[in-house]
């Protein structure tokens, strides 16, 4: 099923293999809760939503574009918090208590789509890999899962240095697996960052939901 020059299939990690389980808005709620704060769940999602969109601006207007480190994931997820709940002084707590929440494999469900695809790519005795916008909490977390734990390799933005959609984040993730573009498949569920970017960088690129449901369509 997997395009006969393709060596490695690169996952992208969350909204392809895993979602956060509650769902985002329902985890701030509550840790927002734990502190004492109470805010509406759907005015939460709209908030995070324009705040997580901010974020990308600001890196996507920086001098180099997408460039990041440990560091910068901090502060990113760290402002998001603090504009949904509008600057509140519990914010930084609330920040807190959601990055570890979020660094618990218990906050994180497989999804079955990406479970499917991850399957096909060992079965077919292909180099499984992660490449996710994330920091260093991802690592612990990738032993930690099913599927995650399926992956030989693990690329994370804040350790490589680059964000997607930069070419700079496909091109040292290649280099790393010893292969070229062509023979690299990115599997993913956002149409910039993962497939636009993908083939931008001369991958392979596979929306997630229809790679899986074209698969199951054949077998
Ligand atoms: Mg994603």
């Amino acid at each position: 099923m997997f395009p006969a020059a393709v060596r490695a299939i690169v996952f992208d990690v969350v909204g392809t293999l895993v979602e956060p389980h509650p769902a985002v808005a329902d985890a701030y709620h509550r840790a927002a809760g734990r502190h004492g704060v109470a805010c509406d769940v759907a005015e939460i999602g709209r908030r995070f939503r324009s705040a997580w969109i901010r974020q990308e601006a600001i890196d996507a207007a920086a001098t180099p574009a997408f460039a990041t480190d440990q560091d910068r994931e901090r502060r990113r997820w760290r402002e998001i918090v603090a504009e949904v709940f509008a600057g509140a002084p519990e914010s930084d707590a609330i920040f807190i208590d959601l990055w570890e929440s979020f660094a618990r494999p218990a906050a994180w469900r497989p999804l079955p789509a990406g479970v499917h695809l991850a399957r096909a790519a060992r079965d077919a005795g292909l180099t499984v890999a992660l490449a996710s916008n994330f920091d260093g909490r991802l690592f612990p977390l990738a032993r930690a899962i099913e599927p995650l734990s399926w992956a030989e390799h693990v690329f994370v933005s804040a350790e490589i240095g680059w964000r997607k959609p930069a070419a700079e984040f496909f091109r040292v993730v290649e280099g790393r697996l010893g292969l070229t573009a062509p023979e690299v498949l990115i599997v993913g569920d956002d149409p910039e960052l993962d497939v636009a970017a993908g083939r931008r960088a001369g991958w392979h690129a596979w929306d997630v939901a229809t790679a899986s449901a074209t698969s199951r369509g054949r077998a």
